[in-house]
């Protein structure tokens, strides 16, 4: 055992060691990298990805893994989390055919380029077959995958929320088709909110806005000695360990609200990494236990914090003394009912809180019947119109504002829509619990985040990955997960 164990934790050392050279070239990639030097720079990262998967599929590493699975009852409680892990992931070297695993990577690094093309030219034609090919492949992996306890789309869905399979996704999504469906076609329906022309039409300068973000950071107690927040394209969290997680937004000279929601949506998911107990930084423990609950601390961050009248009584004298002009006459309940307006949208990132639970249950649907096959990649478009119309109450005219919007499937990634719609349910069943606790208001009123901060460290953060979410749930709010409280929540929100 002692020897599994110092083989398993010297591999480990370097493969963390790979990890971080990859972490640091991706952030430089995404933020700073001149655009000519994608090429050279690819070379290396090869060279890095080739050492790493030689270790990771040492056959020494790999027993050592199985041997120390097969004795984990002797081994201490956080170390049998993470070779349980490990074991899990070695499933897929164990269980599938080595060239079909291959020929699969192969499809899917090339798959982006045809889906954005076809995206493009709003030609679902052009994307099918790439498609068809991977629905098929998934079909068969969940057959290689298959146990008696777990089988069909459960084995997908548990790869990115681990315990979550459609058993418990349909619980959720009926709640939703129920009550929450329903609710938006009314709200919806009599919507005729206006807004004032100086907050639709007027120019916000990006060095106010990058202030204003600057000043965010210190409202979240967002740590600058171990994190640090630049620009990207697309707004993203990246963490190695707790003394480094950086988070990038996004500045839009027509429209502040979407760099302001950014910022306090991936502080959210910054704060998280940071606050993980530091003890497993050297691990491959650091870090959230799921992408659900990662969500959840983003969601709740930006929509119950950050869009709250108790957050802005305090903060929006500080936008007002950053944008005088914009903001003029605008008092903090019109500019509080414009951050939360409800209104309908074909485009999923584009959505609004109320409906974009519902543009995840589209997809859940679909992938449902795909990995079934009770629906072939052909009637996609066709289905994909029926299902929004549904649901959210739009039907797209074409298949670019459709089914080909998002890019996920071409990289195969198939059971993980759910989670971005789970993480705002477990939001709102996670603030509820904190809330018996301490009243979340008067904290934001007292611009008191950091007593927010440290409830979620104590409940969820200090454990990283070393509860499984329904664990974390457990914890957190003593009781299992409750879709209720997530439709409540928007049903009180988005009555007034
Ligand atoms: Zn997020």
């Amino acid at each position: 055992m002692e020897n599994y164990i110092k083989l398993y934790e010297a591999t480990r050392k370097k493969l963390k060691a790979y990890q971080y050279f990859g972490w640091l070239m991706g952030w430089d990639q995404e933020t700073e990298a001149p655009e000519l030097s994608v090429v050279h720079r690819t070379k290396q990262f090869q060279v890095l990805a080739e050492e790493a998967y030689m270790l990771q599929s040492n056959p020494s590493f790999m027993e050592a893994i199985e041997k120390l699975y097969e004795n984990k009852e002797q081994l201490d409680p956080d170390f049998r989390v993470e070779i349980k892990n490990a074991f899990k992931e070695l499933r897929m070297v164990k269980k599938v055919p080595k060239d079909e695993l291959i020929a699969y990577q192969v499809l899917t690094s090339q798959a982006s380029q045809i889906w954005a093309k076809a995206k493009n030219e709003d030609n679902f034609e052009a994307f099918e077959p790439t498609l068809e090919k991977i629905v098929e492949f998934n079909k068969k992996l969940v057959k290689y995958l298959e146990t008696d306890e777990m089988k069909g789309y459960d084995i997908l869905l548990d790869m990115y929320e681990e315990g979550f399979g459609v058993k418990e996704y349909d619980l959720f999504f009926n709640t939703l088709k129920d009550e929450l469906v329903p609710f938006v076609l009314e709200v919806t329906k009599n919507n005729n909110q206006r807004f004032s022309r100086k907050l639709t039409k007027s120019v916000w300068p990006i060095d106010k806005q990058r202030e204003f973000s600057k000043y965010l950071l210190e409202v979240f107690d967002y740590d600058q000695k171990r994190g640090l927040l630049k620009e990207s394209a697309h707004p993203f969290t990246s963490g190695v360990s707790t003394s480094d997680t950086r988070i990038t937004t996004h500045y839009h000279e027509d429209n502040p609200v979407s760099a302001i929601f950014s910022t306090i949506h991936e502080m959210g998911h910054g704060i998280y990494e940071l606050q993980c107990d530091p003890k497993y930084d050297d691990t491959f423990l650091h870090g959230g236990t799921s992408l659900g609950i990662h969500e959840s601390q983003s969601r709740m961050a930006e929509n119950m914090l950050g869009r709250s009248l108790s957050f802005w009584s305090v903060h929006y004298p500080k936008l007002v003394e950053l944008f005088p002009k914009q903001l003029k006459g605008i008092d903090v309940q019109e500019w509080v009912r414009f951050i939360n307006q409800a209104k309908r949208s074909l485009i999923r990132i584009e959505a609004d809180e109320l409906t974009y639970s519902l543009h995840v249950m589209v997809r859940y649907e679909i992938e449902k019947m795909l990995i079934s096959g009770k629906l072939k990649v052909k009637d996609l478009p066709k289905k994909w119109k029926t299902l929004m119309g549904q649901y959210v109450g739009m039907k797209p005219k074409t298949d670019k504002e459709g089914v080909l919007q998002d890019i996920h499937w071409s990289g195969g990634m198939i059971g993980y829509f759910p989670t971005y719609a789970l993480g705002s349910a477990y939001a709102a069943q996670i603030y509820e619990s904190m809330n018996l606790e301490f009243n979340i208001d008067e904290a934001l009123r007292n611009n008191d985040i950091k007593k927010i901060n440290a409830w979620n460290k104590e409940h969820i953060h200090q454990f990283g990955r070393t509860k499984t979410p329904k664990e974390i749930l457990m914890i957190a709010t003593n009781q299992e997960f409750n879709p209720q409280y997530f439709v409540n929540y928007l049903k009180k929100k988005f009555s007034n």
